[in-house]
């Protein structure tokens, strides 16, 4: 299989300039390396009617090209309960039926880092197990033998962070994104993951499952965010931050595009001009702030 970057947007609503950034980033990244581009729609969750085809049609506008069809991961449950079913046989994984409440209160085991998975349901019997069952269906967590992993990223070198016993798959059915995101990357090839670096804190957890899985580990780079004027993640409350409100405010994708581009100290143009300009090692490492664009009528 040809390697590949990707994006892997949740369809939860409109992309804002901040996605398409990375958007542009990811795209940069892949073809400058020769590696295909997938699109891969991360719908298990938080999916809103509408949403995957406004985003599709965003990312086009803004001249990202991907290569075969969009996958959908609620069309790929087979794949993550084949990933699950081998992590069981291997006796790594248990029932866990604590509630979000529970494990907040619960005191956390002696040098746990923060936010880890106090351990109550590693080790319950069968017996107990079993009373558990009855009173609400239970989450599978992984049963992890590390407490924390090293990510090797292009950006930020090499980053350590927390492994603990995590979900894989929620107690209302729904596969967690770090075992579907792993399993994906892996089965489509996808040996190059660039993503903003919110997500930095999830990938040692990434990397220990794809060594337990035998999968490859893909290239990381997580690229910064970009801030609204209060130096907070922005999001779509902002003001005219997607498209759609920008086109409204007088203001055409091209100037967007370029707009973004210039942020990352790249020509404006087509995304095939900035091909040949784009080094990694050029790219600015801190957020961006969005500075707002006004159109020709404002
Ligand atoms: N679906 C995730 C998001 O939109 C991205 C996951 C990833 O790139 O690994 O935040």
């Amino acid at each position: 299989m040809t390697s590949a970057g990707r994006f892997a947007p949740s369809p939860s609503g409109e992309l804002h300039v901040g996605n398409l950034r990375t958007a542009i980033l990811a795209w940069l990244f892949a073809r400058s390396t020769g590696r295909r581009f997938l699109m891969r729609v991360e719908d298990l969750d938080r999916a809103r009617s509408g949403a995957e085809a406004e985003q599709l049609r965003d990312l086009a506008a803004i001249g990202i090209t991907w290569d075969g069809g969009v996958i959908r991961q609620t069309d790929r449950g087979h794949l993550y309960t084949a990933a699950i079913d081998r992590l069981t046989s291997a006796g790594l994984t248990y029932e866990c039926f604590c509630t979000r409440r529970e494990i907040h209160e619960a005191p956390s085991a002696p040098h746990a880092p923060q936010g880890a998975y106090p351990g109550t349901c590693r080790n319950l019997s069968a017996a107990e197990r079993e009373a558990k069952r009855a009173v609400r269906p239970a989450a599978i967590r992984l049963r992890a033998a590390v407490a924390e992993a090293e990510v090797r990223d292009v950006l930020h070198g090499i980053y350590t962070g927390v492994v603990d016993d995590f979900v894989l798959r929620r107690n209302d059915g729904v596969t967690a994104y770090n075992l579907a995101v792993v399993v994906d990357d892996a089965a489509q090839g996808v040996d190059q993951v660039v993503r903003g670096d919110d997500l930095l804190p999830s990938t040692p957890r990434q990397v220990y499952l794809a060594s337990l899985l035998n999968m490859p580990v893909p290239e990381y780079a997580h690229v910064p965010l970009v801030l609204n004027a209060d130096g907070a993640r922005l999001a779509k409350r902002d003001g005219a931050v997607t498209l759609a409100d920008l086109a409204a405010a007088g203001v055409p994708v091209d100037k967007v595009r370029d707009a973004l581009l210039a942020s990352l100290g790249l020509p404006a143009g087509p995304l095939e001009h900035a091909l040949a300009a784009f080094q990694p090692a050029a790219l600015p490492r801190e957020p961006w702030t969005w500075p707002g664009m006004a159109g020709r009528d404002a």
